[in-house]
């Protein structure tokens, strides 16, 4: 036998994978070995098993070593396809899903045998250990030992995990309405779905009995959350339903944490998966269920290479886990376009439930909807008050200003951090930009800095102009800095700040969202970070400033993600038995997705946006694929994505739009290539082809090419 291995390489160029002869240890698809490669050697996967190689026996080599730990052969499969389904690399797609590194932590056990103590000679204090059996040996071990030659007692190795701290939470016993019931319902017959229901409508209840019910059937569930920090509600309440079956697989996990939870998942000994997009690689065994909670939520698209979509990928990897289950091969389709209906002797495929108050017209369009149509306790939604803020010179809106005055607990989101956005000098009108990309620095005046979004560039705040010399340096705009310092001098509460750069430190988040939450009256002033899934029941007031600011991103989403920004803050607002009210500020008022979101409209507005999209050919009636080529020269770029341009539109029914420039970013230009479309399977093979060639060639050497299939 052979094995077919695939280094893991980071390179593009080259192909594998190659064959070795099997070394002593077993190995299976899956496995993790050591090989050698020309004059190195490398980690690989096992990705085959083949009963000849075309390498003659005397070149033929064996791995040498295997690790203890190996991949289940289903995530293998899952990331090969991948590879082809995102423009990449086998290995890069493999290094998704390896066993985080490490190994159990084990420590020494002593039990009491089943021998009888009659006629044994022991003193009090031997006496008195046996009685503290079973304990771990760590302390006693010369003691214990003596008793274990005497039979009295077995002294054994086992493992004990290194378990990661969480948030404790209560558990409630509720009795499901009849549209929860609904739903649970439906997960349980299997196939994918989508759950829309407004904020606080009880979809986290649904997913938690849903979870429940795969558990009784002996399957494994993976749960997505948008990021733990921000949803420790959803985390906190799984481990209180679900106790130590529940393994959490986020980034902050110390090594020993992260590889004990993994293994926990491997052998089954947890069945319940709960992370961040990555979790969508856990090992459960017998997946039932994938719950992707905020389905909307951009954390769920990946920006490295394979710039995977978490959303996508779980699709995926149910619908395989669905055909394995059928008998048939674990081949990986167009997933979210495909619904199953159970066999009737095995009721329970393998779901999909996503969960949203503001689904993206993707998921809205593809898959078959289960609502919850409204608040637990008919609690009504926040009235939401639109603010025109044309013609107006000051960050906020009188009032706004009134409403924050009045109340007692409030949060104010504006999608901007720093201090303001831009300065320029008032004299000869330069602009301070940031020198490796082509944006304004945004003032910082805590660090007396300026800083590039982008790229992380800082210098000293300017005193004068260094064009003209003239000291007047005006500050144009207000970013979350500035508004937290004028309100904490307008108010009387206190206010606290929470976007990238007060979250930078570990932990940061959880204690302040805590303070937050404990503190009788407060204001909580910040970024999208401020919208997601909080739920602090004494908050009566919402506001929302430069609410259009997102939607003059030049992106097909922006109107999506506005929708959802307003829609979900005001979600925070209301919550408790007071009520609330939400205020948008906004310079355009009758902007669609404003609008509709002031509504609390979300069939509305995807109406509406899936009526644009089908006009414009966009997600989800054509498929995107970006193409960004980039070098420090500013030539290269541009004829590289010529080249592409030019290529990709044979792929059968594709168009192409473009080549055009992007802002240099990191020193580097940028020019973009977007290809629409109708026929995925072959755009992407005609990317593939277009860009790997386009990279072979000697002229494109310093050109670096990234392919983005489902950009966000
Ligand atoms: P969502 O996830 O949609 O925001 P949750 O599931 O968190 O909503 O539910 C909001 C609150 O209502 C929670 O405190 C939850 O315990 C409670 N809840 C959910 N379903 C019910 C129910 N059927 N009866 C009573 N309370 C419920
Ligand atoms: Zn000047
Ligand atoms: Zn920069």
């Amino acid at each position: 036998m052979i094995a077919q291995v695939q280094p893991l390489t980071t390179t593009r160029r080259l192909a594998g994978p190659f064959d070795y002869a099997l070394p002593a240890d077993p190995v299976g698809v899956g496995s993790i070995v050591r090989v050698p490669f020309g004059r190195q050697a490398l980690d690989g996967v096992v990705v085959g098993l083949a009963g000849e190689t075309d390498v003659p026996a005397e070149k033929l080599v064996t791995p040498t070593a295997v690790r203890a730990d190996s991949v289940p052969g289903e995530l293998v499969e899952l990331a090969l396809w991948m590879a082809e389904e995102y423009c990449s690399t086998p290995a890069r797609a493999l290094s998704l899903v390896l066993p985080p590194r490490g190994k159990p932590r084990t420590e020494l056990w002593a039990i009491r045998t089943a021998a009888a103590l009659d006629g044994q000679r022991l003193t009090a204090r031997q006496r008195e250990l046996l009685v503290s059996l079973p304990r771990a040996a760590t302390g006693e071990l010369g003691a214990l030992r003596r008793l274990e030659a005497r039979g009295l007692v077995a002294i054994a190795p086992r493992t004990r995990r290194r378990a990661p701290l969480t948030v404790p939470h209560e558990d409630r016993d509720v009795r499901l309405t009849g549209e929860q019931e609904a739903a649970v319902a439906a997960v349980g017959r299997g196939g994918a779905h989508l759950l829309h229901g407004v904020t606080g409508s009880g979809k986290t209840e649904v997913y938690l009995r849903a979870a429940a019910a795969a558990l009784e059937r002996g399957e494994g569930v993976i749960v997505l959350v948008p990021e733990i920090a921000l949803t420790p509600q959803t985390v906190g309440r799984f481990q209180a339903r679900f106790g130590d079956t529940v393994a959490l697989l986020h980034s902050a996990l110390g090594e020993g944490e992260r590889y004990d939870e993994w293994r926990r998942l491997r052998t089954g000994e947890a069945r319940i998966a709960v992370g961040p997009r990555s979790a969508v690689f856990a090992p459960v065994r017998d997946l039932g269920l994938i719950v992707i909670d905020e389905e909307h939520d951009p954390s769920y698209k990946h920006e490295g290479d394979p710039r995977y979509d978490a959303r996508h990928v779980a699709a995926a990897r149910v619908t395989a886990a669905a055909r394995a289950e059928a008998g048939g091969e674990a081949r990986h389709g167009r997933p979210d376009l495909e619904r199953r209906t159970g066999a009737p002797d095995r009721p329970c495929t393998p779901a999909l439930l996503a969960g949203s108050a503001t689904p993206r017209p993707e998921t809205w369009h593809a898959l078959p909807r289960l609502t919850l149509s409204e608040r637990v306790g008919s609690r009504p939604l926040p009235p939401v008050r639109i603010l025109d803020m044309r013609g107006a010179n000051h960050p906020l809106h009188p009032e706004a200003r009134r409403a924050l005055g009045e109340a007692r607990k409030a949060i104010l989101l504006l999608n901007r951090r720093g201090w303001s956005n831009f300065l320029t000098c008032r004299a000869c009108g330069k602009v301070w930009e940031c020198p490796q990309c082509d944006v304004a620095l945004v003032l910082h005046r805590a660090e007396h800095a300026v800083a590039c979004h982008h790229c992380g560039h800082r210098e000293r705040v300017p005193g004068r102009c260094d064009g003209c010399g003239s000291p007047s340096v005006a500050r144009y705009g207000a970013g979350t800095e500035r508004l937290e310092a004028e309100l904490a001098e307008a108010l009387d509460v206190p206010v606290f700040r929470l976007d990238a750069d007060t979250a930078a430190a570990k932990d940061a988040v959880p204690a302040l969202l805590g303070r937050f939450a404990e503190a009788p009256s407060g204001l909580l002033v910040g970024t999208q970070m401020v919208a997601k899934g909080h739920d602090f029941p004494d908050v009566t007031l919402g506001v929302v400033v430069d609410a259009d600011s997102t939607l003059r991103f030049p992106d097909f989403r922006a109107e999506e993600r506005t929708f959802a920004l307003i829609a979900q803050l005001a979600g925070r607002a209301g919550r408790g038995p007071r009520g609330g009210r939400v205020l948008v500020q906004t310079a355009a008022p009758d902007a669609p997705a404003i609008a509709a979101a002031a509504l609390h409209d979300a069939p509305g507005f995807v109406a509406g946006e899936l009526e644009r999209r089908r006009a414009l050919d966009y997600p989800p009636f054509a498929d995107l694929i970006r193409i960004v080529c980039s070098s420090e020269e500013a030539a290269p770029p541009r004829a590289a994505a010529g080249e592409i341009a030019e290529a990709a539109a044979v792929a059968h029914g594709a168009t192409v739009l473009g080549p055009a420039p992007l802002f240099r970013l990191r020193g580097r230009h940028r020019s973009q290539v977007v290809v629409k479309a109708h026929d995925r399977a072959a755009a992407v093979a005609a990317v593939r082809a277009a860009v790997d060639r386009a990279a072979n060639r000697r002229e494109h050497r310093d050109v670096a090419f990234s392919v983005d299939v489902d950009p966000q």
